[in-house]
């Protein structure tokens, strides 16, 4: 068997122990003569496996009492639609939009009611994160949405915007528990599974409980309100339980690798070979302001449309795959999640190094 380093942003690599974890449990879950799989969700070892994935979470962001965890389907583009479906109680919000997750969700909002595009970084081909310390928040936005982190541009806030005491929503698919977060200062908080804590298919909402209307309009599905799943404790229906047994299996990880502290320092040591290269590099750049670099994905070009073909596929040769930039940026990006470990990063800086003095 050889593993390969998988620079993919999503579905991405998984921590190696958790994939021998779960192989190891899949025929007989600790004595059920059955995979979790297979299992029923009303069965008490799934109400296990649900209860302690629950608060392993909350014991690694620290939740503030007044947050509810829910473990929902439909990946992150369903909050897309069920945040303003849910929160828009004055039919008002304010996005701002550093990138292509965010236009969508911008849209999306724009069904259900007034949204406002309060800043944007769109002049740029969104390669930084605009100034969002006075901006005009309107007088009755239900709330600022914000993407956290911009899984294509490769930008991260590294300052919150000041939402003038709005609820603060924020997409954090491309960044959950990749470092310590002050939960209290959000609303709402979403994140799909499939880059930092688990397999596709399960999305994860944290969100204060006064947020949670009683009730919503007569058009928002069943499935699509926040209460009934809050109600019913991520149970109303079958939820992905496989996937919600992985993602506890990675909080379990988290934990051991010194929970959130333990992830920043980790990935800050990843980023930092890597951008470090590069500023030096003679060949290869990154694409957007140094203030606003990610630490989870690093996207970066040659100059050249044909040597960056040419080092996507030379790496993929050497075991390093994934590497081909978002269609519409080009180039590279290196997707460095939580569970890609400094090797993987090393390994990818030393063929970098290599292919520039071949190509230099
Ligand atoms: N938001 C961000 C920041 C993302 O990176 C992605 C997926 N790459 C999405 C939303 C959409 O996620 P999903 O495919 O789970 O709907």
């Amino acid at each position: 068997m050889s593993r390969v380093y998988n620079f993919s942003a999503g579905p991405a690599m998984l921590p190696e122990e958790v994939l021998r974890q779960s192989s190891a449990e899949m025929l007989d879950y600790q004595g059920c003569g059955m995979s979790v799989m297979e299992m029923s969700h009303r069965s008490s070892s799934f109400q296990n496996i649900l209860d302690q994935a629950q608060q392993d979470l909350k014991d690694l962001l620290a939740l503030p009492d007044n947050y509810k965890v829910l473990f929902l389907q439909g990946g992150a583009s369903q909050q897309f639609a069920m945040v303003p479906m849910n929160l828009m109680k004055n039919g008002v919000a304010d996005y701002i939009v550093t990138g292509q997750w965010a236009k969508k969700a911008y849209a999306e909002g724009a069904k259900y009611g007034k949204a406002n595009k309060l800043a944007t970084s769109e002049d740029r081909t969104f390669a930084y994160i605009p100034d969002c310390a006075d901006l005009p928040v309107s007088p009755d936005a239900d709330y600022v949405y914000i993407c956290e982190n911009n899984t294509i541009y490769g930008t991260k806030y590294k300052t919150l915007p000041n939402t003038k005491g709005k609820p603060l929503v924020a997409d954090q698919s491309s960044c959950f528990l990749s470092e310590p977060v002050d939960v209290s200062r959000y609303g709402l908080i979403f994140a799909g599974a499939q880059k930092n804590i688990g397999p596709a298919g399960v999305v994860v909402v944290i969100i204060r409980e006064d947020l949670i209307p009683e009730e919503v309009p007569a058009f928002v599905p069943t499935m699509l309100q926040y209460k009934i799943h809050a109600d019913n404790n991520s149970l109303y229906n079958t939820p992905p339980c496989y996937g919600i047994y992985i993602c506890g299996k990675v909080f379990q990880w988290i934990k051991a690798q010194g929970g959130l502290e333990g992830m920043q320092q980790r990935n800050l040591e990843k980023a930092k070979l890597l951008y470090d290269f590069l500023d030096e590099s003679r060949l290869f750049r990154g694409t957007v302001d140094k203030k606003d670099r990610s630490l989870m994905n690093v996207p970066f070009v040659t100059g050249d449309k044909d040597l960056d073909a040419k080092f996507v596929k030379e790496a993929a040769a050497k075991g390093l795959v994934n590497l081909k930039g978002h269609r519409t940026v080009g180039g590279m990006r290196a997707s460095i999640y939580n569970a890609m470990p400094l090797a993987g990063v090393q390994t990818l800086v030393d063929f970098m190094k290599q292919f520039e003095t071949e190509n230099g």
